[in-house]
This record gives C-alpha cells, sequence and structure tokens, in this order.
C-alpha cells in the first residue's frame, strides 16, 4: 500500500487535478490511499470569512464562487458540497449572532475546506473509471487530543483508521488537516496539517511508503529565493528532515515525520508540476552513515531571552524554574546556551512572552532583545567532520557578521547560530558557499 497525499496548489485547479488523477492511476497496482488538502487558498478564505462573521458580517459567497467555479471546470455538480456550504452558511451566522470565536468554532469551520476537497477528488475519479470513496478523517476515527488548531493524533487514532479504511471501496480519497477530539469536537492538525494526516494514515495502515505530493521538487540545500544554486537534496534522514520542518523549511508539516519513523517508512517529496523529478526521500540512515551536512535552514522574528542571576552558580532548581515558567505560559523554546551566571533561550512564537518575562523577573534579571535569526547547518553526524565549526565561524566572522548565540546539541544533527536579522541573508550565503560551493 502507498498514502498519496496531495496539498493544496495541487488541487488548485482543473489542469492539476488532471495531473492528480493520472498519477493515481498510475499507482493503482500499489493500492494508493489518497489524503488531500483543501484546494489552495480555500482553508484561508475559510478563516478570514469565519473572522468576518464574527465581527457581524457573516459572508460565504468568496467561498462558495471557489467552489462552484472548480466542480463546473471539473464538469461536476455544485450539489456535490451544497450540504456543506449550507451547514457553513448556519455556522457563519451563529457566529455573527454570538459576536465571538472560539478555538473550537474555528477548527470547525477550517475543516469544511477538506470536507468538500475529498469529495470533488473523489467524484473526479470515479468520473474517470477509478472506483474511489470520500473519506472524513474524524468520521474514521482519526481521533486527537482537544488541542484546538494543533491537535496531534491519540494512539488508538491508529487501529481506527486502519479498521475504517480497511472496509473503504475503492480508493480512499481521505481529509488531511482534520480530526476530532473524544468528545467528538472537530479538531485541526495545525496549518499544513495534511502532511501529517498522510503519515498518521501510512502508519495505521503499515504502508510501504507515503508520498508528498507538492509544488517543489523536494528539499533544497538552502532556500532557492536566498542562494541561487540551491540544489536539490536526494536523501534525508529522519532527524535531519525534522530539524529543517522545524526551521520554516516549508516543505512539510514540522510533526510529519514522527508517525513514520516509528513504524520506518519512507516518506517521498515530489511536485506535481513536475511528477519525474526526483525530489527528496526522507528515511532511516543507509549503508554506512558519512558525516555530511544536507542543509542551511533559518528562522527570522527570534527573540533571545537572556535570563542572569548572581546566584545561579551551584544552585541546583534554578533551571527547572526558569523552564517551569516558560512551560506554564506555553511558550516553546528553541536553542539554548547556558553559562555559570545566565541563560539564554531563543524563542519564535512569543506571544505568552511577556507572562514568562513577569514570572522570570522575580528571581532573576532578564533582558529580550529583538530581531534576531536563527541559522541552522543541518546534517546526520555532523561532529566526525572535522574542522566543520572551524569553517562555519570563519565565515561568519569573515562575513563580519557577530554571533549573538550558539548551540550544537549532542546529537549534532543541527549547529545553530543566532545573528541579528539584517544579517541572515547574508550568513546563509555565505555557509551555503563554504559547505556546499564547488571549491
Ligand atoms: N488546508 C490546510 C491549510 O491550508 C491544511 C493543509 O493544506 O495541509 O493549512
Ligand atoms: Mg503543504
Amino acid at each position: 500500500m502507498l498514502v498519496m497525499k496531495f496539498g493544496g496548489t495541487s488541487l488548485a485547479d482543473r489542469e492539476r487535478i488532471d495531473t492528480v488523477v493520472s498519477l493515481v492511476r498510475s499507482r493503482l497496482d500499489r493500492k494508493p490511499v489518497v489524503v488531500c488538502s483543501a484546494h489552495a487558498g480555500v482553508t484561508d478564505l475559510l478563516l478570514q470569512g469565519a473572522h468576518r462573521a464574527a465581527a457581524g458580517e457573516p459572508d460565504l459567497s468568496a467561498v462558495r464562487r471557489r467552489e462552484h467555479e472548480l466542480l463546473v471546470s471539473l464538469k461536476l455538480s455544485p450539489k456535490l458540497v451544497e450540504d456543506d456550504l449550507e451547514r457553513l452558511d448556519q455556522m457563519f451566522r451563529g457566529l455573527a449572532l454570538l459576536g465571538e470565536l472560539t478555538p473550537r468554532s474555528l477548527d470547525q469551520v477550517a475543516a469544511f475546506g477538506e470536507r468538500m476537497s475529498v469529495k470533488a477528488v473523489a467524484a473526479v475519479l470515479r468520473k474517470r473509471r477509478i472506483p474511489a470513496t470520500a473519506v472524513q478523517a474524524d468520521e474514521a476515527g482519526l481521533v486527537t487530543n482537544g488541542r484546538f488548531g494543533r491537535a496531534s493524533p491519540r494512539p488508538e487514532a491508529y487501529t481506527n483508521l486502519a479498521r475504517s479504511l480497511r472496509k473503504v471501496k475503492g480508493v480512499p480519497v481521505v481529509t488531511g488537516f482534520i480530526g476530532c477530539d473524544r468528545d467528538g469536537n472537530v479538531t485541526t492538525l495545525g496549518r499544513s496539517g495534511s502532511d501529517y494526516t498522510a503519515t498518521i494514515v501510512g502508519r495505521a495502515l503499515g504502508v510501504a511508503e507515503v508520498e508528498i505530493w507538492t509544488d517543489v521538487s523536494g528539499v533544497l540545500t538552502a532556500d532557492p529565493r536566498t542562494v541561487k544554486d540551491a540544489r536539490p537534496v536526494e536523501q534525508l534522514t529522519y532527524a535531519e528532515a525534522s530539524e529543517l520542518a522545524y526551521y520554516g523549511a516549508k516543505v512539510i508539516h514540522p510533526a510529519t515525520i514522527q508517525p513514520a519513523v516509528e513504524k520506518g517508512i519512507p516518506v517521498r517529496i515530489l511536485n506535481t508540476l513536475d511528477p519525474t523529478a526526483q525530489g527528496t526521500v526522507i528515511r532511516p540512515p543507509q549503508g554506512r552513515r558519512r558525516p555530511r551536512v544536507t542543509s542551511i535552514a533559518s528562522k527570522r522574528g527570534i527573540h533571545l531571552v537572556n535570563i542572569v542571576s548572581g546566584r545561579m552558580l551551584g544552585q541546583s532548581g534554578f533551571m527547572a524554574k526558569v523552564f517551569d515558567a516558560f512551560k506554564r505560559h506555553d511558550v516553546a523554546v528553541d536553542l539554548i546556551a547556558t553559562s555559570e551566571v545566565s541563560v539564554t533561550v531563543s524563542v519564535d512564537d512569543t506571544s505568552g512572552l511577556p507572562g514568562v518575562v513577569q514570572d522570570l523577573e522575580a528571581f532573576s534579571k532578564v533582558t529580550v532583545k529583538e530581531g534576531a535569526a536563527l541559522v541552522a547547518v543541518i546534517g546526520e553526524r555532523m561532529k566526525q567532520a572535522s574542522g566543520l565549526a572551524g569553517r562555519v565561524f570563519t565565515a561568519i566572522g569573515e562575513a563580519k557578521v557577530p554571533v549573538l548565540a550558539i548551540s550544537y546539541g549532542a546529537t549534532k544533527t543541527n549547529l545553530q547560530i543566532v545573528v541579528p536579522e539584517e544579517s541572515e541573508k547574508t550568513v546563509v550565503r555565505a555557509l551555503h558557499e563554504v559547505l556546499f560551493g564547488d571549491g
């Protein structure tokens, strides 16, 4: 068996959906299970619509127009999604009456993009004589925790999905992105969450491979907008891919790798616009593992929080107190660097940061520096690549960029460097040149 996941851009219009049909047809002998995102732009329209509805302006016309145009171009009847649009219309009006939008209702609305797209894709497949059935993942048992907007699966999700998908007639066409909590409330797995659904379904069925069909030919050695001669990366290990996904290399949703790792399922990133391109395969390390750098990623908008305690030296429990404050306010920490008297952490989602700072100030001196970028050099077993750190820091020094913090974890999959935001591109280019340049 095989999971084929198609992202929003791969389902954007008739032409793209034609490609999807031929790709599914070409793999019928491998028993594909299809996972779909919403058509490009629909989730955004739904989210905007929900916000406007809660502000007193319930208006479904943009969503309705987009869905209808697509269905008409596919020669399908708009009736196919009429029930969904009707429910959405009621929800928008309900939101307008209540005048408020909870994370729970936002997820309920957002889910409709996928609910409708799977119906269209399954219908197109059937029209082209490929038996297919649309499957709503929440109804098929994709049970998650109750974290609206960023849910993750509960253990029973896998057995539920395996049981219900095995019963489906023809090719199952499953909604990405959505699930439900134990009380039956609809949840979503976070933006781009359909990638995550693909590996969840893959793990549930124990498939041979998960294909993520997107609009780029896999992962590159750096962001091509920054580095002109960035090259495709043929293979990545799970650890490398997780690091990369995390650093804004927007190719896959960060949690996607977890379910694949648990069963050692290869995840292949492929391009619907260029289906024969090799793409990138993410899988366990093959054969002898040579130390190597696979890519450079970076993330802007980083805050550096510096926490100083005159008496940290030898004080047990100080770190626990520090991280407890971050936990209390649900702020995730990226890089951590410590000395005897201070701890520096970098944070990218800063919504809870003021609360953290207030708590930390009860027992330490805190400064927050904004406008930093985190640059990560990623590669399995980089530790054995002798002189690597030297080359990296020489290159940054020669570019005359100050290093604000560094971290090099024990697994050495990732060397992280914090620099001023305005130097991000300079640093990425300089590092790409020394690590991947022809010289
Ligand atoms: N439709 C959702 C989004 O736009 C999920 C996905 O596309 O993977 O974020
Ligand atoms: Mg995506």
